[in-house]
């Protein structure tokens, strides 16, 4: 094992921008890590060379610790994007500056040098001064010379980035010759997909310091484990459809689920993925369906030429009831849209926006089963933050992630908005320790807008409010404006509290009659399963009861208890005659709840105003956490 990092941490004025990065890299192996702009790949590299000292973890090269090690004794050798050449010196003194500090001989150097320019193209030109080079040049000259001295590590910081496509090219096929000649240990960080994947071994995907996935570019590319990496890297489709007896249900279409999809619950979320290039495409009728597994028919909206292939856009029909993901749905669109990659010749001439299609794909592969994505409300009060406590409880327990969030006003001085990041990184930090992934962000603008806003761009399964209610008007429902707004408003569960529980261990679930499996069960079930809570099913008759409806009341009861044996979740169940919210609101103080879970009626317009007072009511009756679970099918 040639490079191992252990839990790796780095944060500059309280920001956390390495995170526990664990890493094995082999000997002889180029290695690429690949990351947005800002991710932490630089400050990774400059770990490992130390020319930054960790906050946390472990460095070791060749087994041994370099943890605290000056960087002149870890055996690495570095190149910058930035030509780091030295100006006044030639290239045969460039490239013998490191031998000549290690007082290696002058006959050695001449041999080693010539050696070095003839491996990276260069032969001859030794006497040149960096400004008689081309870029592509003055970088084969910083390479030669951090390969001097033999480094046991090679790490290389966006080496083409300034060059042009041309030249980049080049230069890549050269490091990868050298490279698997001298085979030396390499690490290559950079931005381009294109670039990580044509020279690695394997590719490390970063994103805000946290490691993503590592894996063969095949991998990352046919076999993603996560959302990010899915939809980072490539054109990608991802639809969440949800388990059903095994399969995968996509709208009206029904999917076999691959034997390595990895175990998901029932009812859970399935997060499936598809390239453009699997999806295929026939105009003739019902008889002739493309491909093995048949989307259903779309609607061409765009198409983008690309040389020998071309980017094709459709909106497809009977996908609704799956979630998109990639591409990320445009505001209020309702048919489902998906992208597909065609053979240039094949829609030459151009086709014409709205023809018809059948729509089939090739194959198509399905994502780790995830944890809940958390989205935390952090208002600008000072702690205790219980909805801060209870997200990241949340996020823990079922193996997620949580962001926090505060909305900064649009009008506010650019040292509010960096007073605020300040604040939320150094919560972030208090809280690290306690959720796996934690993440912060501040947005600008309205703070019920930007909350909703954040909560569909970034797609999180819940978000988390307090009740606020602090000024005056606001306290005669115990709410605030802004989590009555986002309750309200948001398309996903809303998980409201005024105090934090340690530990999620009894769950009461209040239910409507209906089918079983309705998205409070469902949601209630799977995140008490995670949790490894027990649950109470309640359902209340608040009308005088008549036998057929209390037959009825008992079924749907009685399979809610079915559906949540078989999520392996133990449960009781409860029917309770009585006012509404205030039988379930005593039956929560009686049960000592830890979470109470409200489903909602049919979604009916006149029925859903009556349920939102509803919710309401629950919500500000109590300060325990309520999670509202809105209405869907
Ligand atoms: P990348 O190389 O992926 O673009 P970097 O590792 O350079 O990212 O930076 C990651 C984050 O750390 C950025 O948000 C950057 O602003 C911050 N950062 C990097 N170096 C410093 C520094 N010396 N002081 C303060 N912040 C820094
Ligand atoms: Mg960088």
């Amino acid at each position: 094992m040639s490079i191992r990092l252990i839990e790796l941490t780095k944060r500059f004025d309280g920001h956390v921008v390495v995170d526990r990065v664990s890493l094995e890299i082999e000997e002889g192996e180029l290695f690429t890590l690949l990351g947005g702009s800002g991710s932490g790949k630089s400050t990774i590299l400059r770990l490992i060379a130390g020319l930054l000292l960790a906050d946390g973890g472990r460095i070791e090269l060749n087994g041994r610790d370099v943890t605290e090690t000056p960087p002149q004794e870890r055996g690495t050798g570095f190149v910058f994007q930035n030509y780091s050449i030295f100006r006044h010196m030639t290239v045969a003194d460039n490239v013998e500056f490191g031998l000549r500090i290690r007082r290696v001989a002058a006959a050695e150097r001449r041999q080693r040098r010539e050696e070095l320019l003839d491996l990276v193209g260069l032969t001859g030109l030794g006497d040149r001064y960096a400004d008689q080079l081309s870029g592509g040049q003055q970088q084969r000259v910083a390479l030669a010379r951090a390969l001097a001295y033999r480094p046991e590590v090679l790490l290389l910081d966006e080496p083409f980035g300034a060059l042009d496509v041309k030249i980049r090219g080049q230069l890549r096929r050269s490091l990868k010759e050298i490279q698997r000649h001298l085979k030396v240990t390499t690490i290559l960080v950079t931005h381009d997909q294109e670039e990580a994947f044509e020279l690695a071994d394997r590719v490390g995907v970063i994103e805000r310091g946290h490691l993503m996935e590592v894996g063969t570019p095949e991998d990352l590319y046919h076999r993603p484990q996560t959302e990010f990496v899915a939809t980072f890297i490539g054109g990608g489709n991802v639809l969440v459809g949800r388990e059903e007896e095994g399969r995968i249900r996509l709208g009206s279409v029904l999917l076999p689920m691959p034997e390595k999809a990895g175990e998901h619950e029932a009812g859970a979320p399935v997060r499936v993925l598809f390239r453009p290039e699997k999806v295929l495409l026939a105009e003739g009728r019902s008889s002739e369906r493309p491909g093995a597994y048949t989307l259903g028919r779309g609607r061409l909206v765009s198409q983008i030429f690309a040389g020998a292939l071309s980017r094709v856009a459709l909106d497809v029909q009977g996908l609704e009831g799956a979630r998109p993901i990639s591409p990320s749905p445009g505001y209020g669109q309702r048919t489902t849209r998906i992208e597909a990659l065609l053979p240039s010749e094949a829609s030459t001439p151009p086709l014409k926006s709205g023809r018809e299609f059948w729509i089939g794909l090739d194959s198509y592969h399905v994502l780790s089963p995830s944890g809940l994505k958390v989205l935390v409300c952090v208002d600008e009060a000072p702690a205790p933050q219980p909805a801060v406590e209870f997200g990241a409880l949340l996020a823990r327990t079922t193996g997620g992630s949580t962001t926090l969030l505060t909305v900064v006003p649009a009008d506010a001085a650019d040292g509010v908005a960096a007073g605020t990041r300040d604040a939320l990184e150094s919560l972030r930090g208090a809280w690290s320790g306690q959720a796996p992934r934690l993440d912060s962000r501040v947005r600008s603008g309205d703070n019920t807008t930007e909350i909703l806003l954040e909560a569909q761009e970034g797609l999180y399964e819940v978000v988390v409010i307090g009740q606020g209610g602090r000024r005056e008007e606001e306290q005669m429902t115990g709410l605030g404006t802004t989590a009555r707004r986002v309750l309200m408003e948001a398309g996903v569960p809303v998980l409201v509290l005024e105090e934090s529980r340690p530990q999620i261990d009894r769950v009461l679930i209040c239910t409507a009659a209906g089918e079983p499996g309705k998205t409070d069960i469902r949601f209630g079930g799977r995140l008490a399963r995670r949790t490894g809570a027990e649950t109470t099913v309640l359902h209340v008759r608040p009308g005088e009861s008549t036998p057929a409806g209390r037959r009825r009341a008992e079924r749907h009861l009685e399979q809610a208890g079915a559906f949540l044996g078989s999520l392996g979740v133990r449960s009781e169940i409860k029917l309770a005659d009585g006012p509404l919210v205030e039988t379930i609101l005593a039956e929560a103080k009686r049960g000592d709840y830890d979470l109470i879970v409200i489903g909602a009626p049919a979604p009916r317009a006149v029925q859903r105003l009556r349920w939102r007072d509803f919710a309401t009511s629950i919500v500000s009756g109590t300060e325990r956490p309520v999670l509202v679970v809105p209405m869907r099918e």
